[in-house]
């Protein structure tokens, strides 16, 4: 598990004097009790501490992820991707903009005639084009796009859990979901399947949390 900077100092502060309280962990970090509860919920659901009701948090040396943390690290992209949002990069801006709206989508992936992947359109990628003096009616998507080999992809197999930090690492909101293929001269491509979004790990969450309610 990858801690960040603050839960693995937390980490060694509980290490060191366990059992000790979320306030007394507060104190040495000089941070207030709320601000510390998100990672202490956090490294708790993960098993790597322990929280005794009324005595405090102790460190768990062979720490055993909770099962429900187990199966999430199994589900893969390919189970809950959604179906491509895709266009043609000679497609206008403006055209661009309005399969946004019909689609109800904030990225827009742009494909060739054989589903191979060419590049991403974001809504701020079209409100930029808007602002500018660009003729949207006149000028395709193509030369505004994000374009290959910088567009960050995900595979079917691909744990959710990697695919999401994909997206918070990367800061987008759309992976196209796709699958390597070898073109005529030799050269490797990618075909578009599918995309998977942070609406997609939404609803994850939401489906897994409302479970048996
Ligand atoms: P928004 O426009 O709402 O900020 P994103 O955060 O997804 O949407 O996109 C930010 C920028 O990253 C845009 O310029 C977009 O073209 C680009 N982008 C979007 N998705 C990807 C991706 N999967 N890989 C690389 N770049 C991307």
């Amino acid at each position: 598990m990858e801690l960040t900077e603050r839960q693995a100092r937390i980490v060694e502060i509980v290490k060191n004097s366990s059992p000790i309280t979320g306030e007394q962990i507060a104190a040495q970090l000089d941070l207030t009790r709320a601000t510390l509860r998100p990672d202490l919920t956090i490294l708790t659901m993960a098993g790597v501490l322990e929280a005794r009701p009324r005595v405090g948090y102790f460190y768990r040396d062979k720490h055993e992820p909770s099962p429900l943390l187990l199966r999430l690290r199994q589900l893969r992209v390919g189970d809950f991707k959604s179906m491509p949002a895709a266009i043609r990069a000679n497609i206008s801006i403006y055209d661009a903009i309005v399969t946004m709206f019909t689609q109800n989508v904030g990225s827009l992936i742009v494909v060739a005639e054989d589903h191979e992947l060419l590049g991403m359109i974001s809504r701020k990628d079209l409100l930029k084009a808007a602002l500018g003096k660009t003729e949207l009616q006149q000028v395709p998507v193509g030369v505004i796009m994000t374009r290959m080999p910088n567009i960050i992809m995900t595979t079917p197999d691909e744990p959710i859990i990697d695919a999401s930090r994909k997206l918070v690492q990367h800061q987008i909101d759309t992976l196209p979901v796709v699958e390597a293929f070898i073109d005529e001269q030799g050269d490797e491509r990618y075909e578009v399947v599918g995309r998977f979004t942070k609406t997609n790990v939404t609803k994850i969450l939401v489906q897994i949390g409302t479970l048996g309610q």
